[in-house]
């Protein structure tokens, strides 16, 4: 019933964006999307040329599987279902509305991303998949957040892999087995 969160980052997790240009990982399709709708950060030096994006369709079913309910936490925000989740076979997914506070450091070094991601889970246990967390931000939900919460770095040069899935796994039946079963 009450299934922890996976909040979803695009930009390494999903899009490994730092691996090797010149060779697209295996597995991977390539999206080309106009840079006006591309997020803030991405939108670079080259504001006529398309933003490339790497997604693997593979990934969306194996998300689906895991007993996690998936959430964008990504500058992509809700175009994040319109552009990344169609290619990875995602329904239309809830996403962190992060308002003013997008892309907007810290005087203390933390996330722009982990209050805000603190906030929405509301208590509830959630895993954080992204590219940019640090130790800082580890000893800001511990301090901040009252349930399990699983913060799992991924390499942007080469993104989600088969063990990234497993610690997910592993995560969420870790939680299962002290949740009530009737
Ligand atoms: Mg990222």
């Amino acid at each position: 019933m009450n299934r922890p969160l996976l909040f979803l980052d695009v930009d390494g997790p999903l899009n490994p964006y730092a691996a090797k240009p010149e060779r697209r990982p295996e597995g991977y399709t390539t999206l080309r999307v106009p840079r006006n709708d591309v997020p803030q950060e991405d939108r670079g030096f080259s504001p006529r040329r398309p933003l490339r994006v790497w997604l693997n369709p593979e990934h969306g079913p194996i998300l689906l599987q895991l007993d996690f309910e998936l959430c964008w936490a990504t500058t992509w925000m809700d175009d994040a279902n319109r552009w990344i989740a169609p290619v990875l076979g995602l329904p239309k997914l809830p996403f962190v509305d992060f308002g003013d506070l997008l892309l907007q450091e810290r005087p203390d070094g933390v996330h722009w991303k982990t209050g805000p991601l603190v906030d929405y889970a509301g208590g509830r246990p959630f895993a954080w998949v992204d590219d940019e967390q640090s130790e800082l931000d580890q000893a800001y939900v511990t301090a901040h957040h009252q349930g399990a919460g699983l913060l799992h770095h991924v390499n942007p040069r080469i993104g989600l892999r088969e063990n990234d899935f497993h610690t997910l796994a592993d995560f969420a039946l870790s939680l299962g087995a002290s949740r009530p079963t009737s």
